[in-house]
């Protein structure tokens, strides 16, 4: 398989809905990176890697230090497995933070992401588009820690003329927004629809957030983490409702997934979900002091939407002074403000 292409860096277009500007330097410095980055996903591909896909990201913080990695899997399931991304940033946060040690630096090892390239394994002559981060990744990268609203991802697609174009997109734009909290202040609201073909009735979403609210009052197995949290799904209009149990501090048992299951177990495989509803803490607490983890799980709406639930399924969120009824697309690939103190 060849890796030798002849690119035009100068007159390669860059595709982006975000306002992106770069330099002619930094754009082929970008345009090198990918194709360290495809390489490698080559060479992961070639090595047999049990999924037959070879991904790879070239990632870059604030400092422009750089640092490759690639999908790693030890099995098909998501406990042994890390994407290329994640893998990246691993090996950059690792490798300047031995160097901080050595270094003996007093002042705070400062790590952000500033760009992640991402490559795979399918030669550039045939590549369409590249995948935007998976639901994982997002809700990995769903926190103003080590990335904030700069973080660009950029990878190789085709553009209208079926020539090799530099794709650019914020991670920001992937990402929920973050201004809107939800809240467990009960009490009957007003609701609001965020677009006007989600058709529920109130009567449905008073009952699901009701339901919702009290099973998350009387949850007695959130108490490792301190953040509560439940969840309801409407099926054929029967309402399965699931809350947090946490096995530790770390780890848990999301009510999203567990409310799902619930409804599996009777409908099998024609499950379709009609709606979800979320009410819980927006943080988890940990000896007095605060870690904003949110109540929605990014991974598990990806994972539902995937089988059981469409793009175009609503999401009831209880806010402050009002009912939010949106929907999954909607609410997963929104722009984020800076809202979490992290
Ligand atoms: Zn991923």
């Amino acid at each position: 398989m060849t890796t030798n292409y002849y690119i035009d860096i100068e007159n390669m277009e860059l595709i982006s809905d975000d306002r992106i500007d770069l330099s002619k330097k930094e754009k082929e410095l970008i345009v090198k990176k990918l194709l360290e980055a495809h390489k490698l996903a080559l060479a992961n591909f070639s090595s047999g890697n049990i999924t037959h896909r070879g991904f790879a990201a070239n990632i870059c913080d604030n400092n422009n230090n750089w640092a490759l990695g690639t999908n790693f899997n030890n099995t098909r399931n998501e406990i042994s497995s890390i994407c290329a991304e994640r893998s990246a940033i691993l090996s950059l946060y690792n490798s300047l933070l031995i160097e901080y040690m050595q270094k003996n630096k007093t002042e705070k090892f400062d790590f952000k992401i500033k760009y992640i390239c991402m490559a795979q394994n399918i030669p550039l002559d045939k590549t369409a588009t590249t995948p935007p981060p998976c639901e994982d990744c997002l809700s990995w990268l769903n926190t103003n820690r080590f990335f904030d609203n700069k973080t660009i991802i950029f990878s190789f697609e085709k553009n209208k003329n079926n020539t090799l174009a530099l794709r650019a997109i914020k991670l920001s734009s992937l990402l929920p927004y973050k201004d809107v909290l939800t809240s467990t202040d009960g009490g009957l609201k007003k609701i609001v629809f965020a677009n006007d073909s989600i058709k529920l009735s109130e009567k449905e979403i008073y009952s699901l957030i009701e339901k919702t609210c009290d099973l998350y009052k009387n949850n007695k197995f959130a108490f490792v983490s301190n953040q509560n949290i439940s969840c309801s799904i409407l099926v054929n209009n029967e309402i399965f409702s699931a809350s947090k149990i946490d096995w530790t501090k770390r780890w848990f048992l999301e009510p999203l997934e567990f409310a799902c299951a619930k409804a599996i177990e009777k409908y099998g495989n024609d499950l379709k979900i009609d709606a979800v509803c979320y009410f819980g803490d927006e943080y988890s607490k940990n000896n007095e002091e605060i870690f904003f983890d949110g109540t929605i799980s990014i991974k598990s709406l990806g994972r539902i939407r995937r089988k059981y639930a469409k793009d175009c399924t609503p999401l009831i969120l209880n806010l402050k002074d009002s009912i939010l009824v949106t929907t999954i697309a909607q609410y997963l690939p929104k722009k984020f403000i800076q809202g979490y103190k992290i």
